[in-house]
């Protein structure tokens, strides 16, 4: 067996590290962490965080204490090589540290815009602690915000900003937002609330430079012409998974660390999980990498288990939420690929759900502000099952039944 080393303390390396102790693991568990942080919750950056209620204390998932007492050895350092032969990580102090076991939990980076002036001091991202703590100050002194991008990242800060008072342009180059994750219908809803929230969400456009006054910014140019004033610039144009340190310690890499339905690479020695893993899954066919807390979790979980003696086949059921002003969205499933969606709810009530099916079997349910069907969606389909769109778009049925 012999040591765990983890390289990445975000939410799969943390809860990696802490699964493998509730499970009884003995032997010695490095979790490296690049971060100047404990290890925190990235989802509130971009939410209530962002809003300016509490200090980073309220992120981190556990005191110092906890590590102490864990016997989990949290080591503030980088891995900069992995000799897999030796079974062997060098940090960048030097240190090395022998492995039994590696899993890469090194997660994703932002997509860096590439226009001119794209790395002007008011142009930011919203990745980490450190990109949060810096809006929060900049959204007080800013006046006018435009957002590039928008997926769940981007709409979640452009929500905040306004309330905030700013004047808030989105740009996106879809026809939609957020149209890679959700349906047409969750999309048409958010783009409304936005804006009868004064933000304007600009659609099928690109922004192809950057306007400054020597290191300040002045605005965004868009490929349609337009010019947007502007004094503080936020992209959200997408994650690369990091995954670099495993292809150059010779493991196969494609979009995300290829391993299969255990989570293994090629090598018996080394697993991968969360938001860095392209990952063989039986439930969906295919190969998957999901970026969400669920997947990084339930990643780690599977992980622990399989190191302390309990190998079974990742199986993990996605979901996810997203906040956007006072909307809750919800996303029980995988709503890709499906070919008829039914609402259940009025969207002009703000609360509804949009069932989606393929081939007739329901895969995933998008719900706003309707928490008991996010939940009834999560029990349904971790246990195989599916339910009519009759049925699902019938108010005066009765969901609980269909779990019977
Ligand atoms: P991460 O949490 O990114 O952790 C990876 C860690 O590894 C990082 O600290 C990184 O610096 C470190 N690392 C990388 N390389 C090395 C190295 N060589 N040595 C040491 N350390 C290294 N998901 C949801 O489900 N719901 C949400 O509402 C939601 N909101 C989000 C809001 C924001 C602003 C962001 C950024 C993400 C959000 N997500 C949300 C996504 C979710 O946070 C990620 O899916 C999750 O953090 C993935 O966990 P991970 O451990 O795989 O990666």
């Amino acid at each position: 067996k012999g040591p765990v080393v983890i390289v990445g303390a975000g939410h799969a390396g943390f809860q990696l590290a802490t699964s493998l102790r509730q499970a009884g693991f003995a032997d010695p568990i490095h979790l490296i962490n690049d971060e100047p942080h404990l290890p925190y919750q990235r989802p509130p950056l971009s939410k209530g965080y962002l809003k300016g209620t509490g200090g980073p204390e309220t992120l981190m998932f556990r005191p110092q204490k906890f590590y102490a007492d864990q016997t989990i050895d949290l080591v503030y350092d980088r891995v900069v090589s992995v000799q897999r032969d030796a079974r062997k990580v060098l940090l960048a102090s030097g240190k090395t540290l022998d492995y039994g076991h590696l899993a890469f939990a090194t997660g994703a980076r932002n997509r860096l815009l590439d226009i001119p002036n794209a790395n002007l001091p008011a142009v930011r991202y919203l990745r980490i602690l450190d990109d949060s703590e810096a809006l929060r100050t900049l959204l007080g002194d800013a006046k006018r915000v435009v957002v590039i991008g928008a997926g769940f990242i981007g709409l979640e800060f452009a929500a905040t900003a306004r309330i905030k008072g700013l004047e808030v342009d989105v740009l996106e180059l879809g026809a939609r937002v957020m149209a890679r994750a959700v349906t047409a219908e969750i999309s048409d809803y958010f783009q409304t609330q936005h804006a009868d929230a004064g933000v304007r969400i600009h659609l099928g456009v690109q922004a192809t430079s950057i306007e400054a006054d020597g290191n300040k910014v002045t605005g965004v140019s868009l490929s349609d012409g337009r010019h947007i004033p502007a004094d503080l610039i936020v992209v959200g144009v997408g994650v690369l998974p990091n995954v670099e340190l495993a292809a150059e310690a010779g493991l196969q890499v494609a979009s995300g660390i290829v391993v299969d339905e255990y989570l293994l690479t090629s090598d018996p020695h080394v697993s991968a999980i969360g938001d860095c893993a392209l990952f063989a899954s039986q439930r969906f066919g295919g190969t998957l990498r999901l970026e969400s807390v669920q997947n990084a979790t339930d990643h780690a979980r599977c992980v622990a288990a399989r190191l302390t003696g309990d190998a079974k086949p990742y199986d993990g059921q996605p979901w996810f939420w997203s906040d956007q002003g006072n909307d809750k969205l919800q996303i029980a499933g995988l709503t890709t690929g499906y070919d008829q969606v039914v609402l259940r709810g009025d969207p002009a009530q703000k609360a509804f759900s949009a069932f989606c099916y393929k081939e007739g079997r329901l895969v995933g349910i998008e719900s706003v502000n309707r928490a008991g069907d996010h939940m009834f969606g999560r029990k349904l389909l971790a246990a195989g099952g599916s339910i009519g769109s009759d049925k699902a778009a019938d108010p005066s049925f009765d969901l609980k039944s269909a779990l019977a």
